[in-house]
């Protein structure tokens, strides 16, 4: 796959990525894009992370691949826009949240024989290009929903692209992967807008939620920070899905709360026991990901000197860091350092030697 060319229409957090890692590991890819702020292109040109800025047109019929990476219905209305400048073996994909709709206009323009929906499982609350990271997708899901016009060939093309950036391609059809993400990603982001939004109106006048409110609510909430623009648009593109989960989990509330009301402690205990037991058993990265990451959390007194003193006991035993921090949120983490290493053998290793020195170790 040498000698690339790419386009992108919409160049923030995620297209910014794929932009970086497509640079990365085919370095003499040519990109060019189109997006909405004369400031993204001149950021993105003097990052080296696209080659051309330009407008819709031409410059687009020498693209392999054409990312649609802005907000999901802008998207669509590129799609016609597009279609005069599609060569024949190109591949036009977006990486919205939903995919029905698109996949609707798609069949509706007659872009079927080249359009493939992509959606990479990897985010955050944060936007833009100057967040946009070159490993952004390293072991994360990126969903495939081919359009049944499309040749196979170009579907496993795009599949082996993805592998080679690092992120793990999954095929499904744009139905299931709307059901799926409305379940796992719309309506816990409408959960931690409206639980935010809650704590707000009930808080006092001394503001006593809001100040407490620092460690465990503020982690479990982080994705309330996303775009008001984008949440707004993935509403509207999934609204039935939506609908269909969020009454599943208003019906789940109404129980809990005639469970408290009733003094049905068994059905409270049963809540917390299987959830828990369902949490862990979600594993932490995606199947067939890349190196699991192998680290122990740490209790320690806040004592000037604590970090040095635990790294040279590692370091004298030539046992290597990777990572270490301090945990900040108390209320859901048992310790207060965490420190990552290269290898499982490390790990173990520190985790004998922590002890021996009376330190108390959780690993996870
Ligand atoms: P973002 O950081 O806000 O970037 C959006 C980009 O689209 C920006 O470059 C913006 O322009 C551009 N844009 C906005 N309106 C446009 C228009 N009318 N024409 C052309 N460009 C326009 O958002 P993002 O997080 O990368 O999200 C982009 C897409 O990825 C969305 O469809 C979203 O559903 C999907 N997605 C997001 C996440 C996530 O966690 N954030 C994860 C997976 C998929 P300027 O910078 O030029 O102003």
């Amino acid at each position: 796959m040498s000698g690339l060319c790419v386009g992108f229409v919409g160049l923030g957090l995620i297209g910014g990525s794929i932009a970086r890692a497509l640079k990365y590991y085919y370095p003499d890819t040519r990109i060019l894009a189109h997006t909405r702020s004369q400031s993204t292109l001149d950021y993105a040109l003097k990052e080296g992370i696209i080659d051309e800025a330009c407008a819709i047109g031409p410059a687009f019929s020498a693209c392999d691949y054409i990312f649609l990476c802005a907000p999901v219905e802008n998207n669509l209305a590129y799609l016609p826009a597009l279609k005069p400048f599609l060569k024949e073996d190109a591949i036009l994909t977006d990486v919205g949240s939903t995919k029905t709709d698109i996949h609707e206009k798609a069949q509706e323009c007659g872009l079927e024989p080249w359009f493939i929906g992509g959606h990479p499982m990897a985010g955050s609350e944060k936007s833009g290009i100057r967040s946009s990271k070159r490993i952004l997708l390293e072991n994360a899901y990126y969903i495939l929903t081919p359009s049944p016009g499309i040749a196979p060939e170009k579907v496993a093309r795009y599949e082996e692209l993805v592998r080679s950036l690092k992120a793990l391609p999954m095929i499904l059809t744009c139905q299931e992967h709307d059901y799926a993400t409305a379940g796992i990603s719309h309506l816990p982001h409408i959960i931690a807008s409206s639980l935010v939004n809650l704590v707000r109106d009930s808080d006092s006048e001394k503001q006593t939620m809001k100040t407490l409110a620092a460690g465990g609510f503020k982690d479990i909430t982080r994705i309330a920070s996303s775009s008001p623009e984008m949440w707004e648009q993935i509403c509207a593109t999934n609204r039935e899905n939506i609908i269909e989960i969020l009454d599943e989990y208003i019906n789940s509330l109404i129980e809990t709360k005639i469970a408290l009301a009733e003094h049905d402690d068994a059905a409270i205990h049963s809540l917390f026991a299987d959830s828990r037991e369902y949490r862990n058993s979600i594993p932490d990265g995606a199947k067939g990901s890349l190196p699991k990451v192998w680290s122990l959390y740490c209790d320690m007194v806040d004592e000037a000197g604590g970090i040095a003193a635990l790294a040279t006991i590692l370091a004298t035993n030539g046992i290597s860091i990777k990572n270490i921090g301090i945990v900040h949120n108390r209320q859901f983490e048992e310790a207060v350092l965490y420190v990552e290493f290269y290898e499982e053998s490390a790990l173990k290793k520190a985790a004998e030697l922590l002890r021996k020195y009376r330190y108390v170790i959780y690993e996870h």
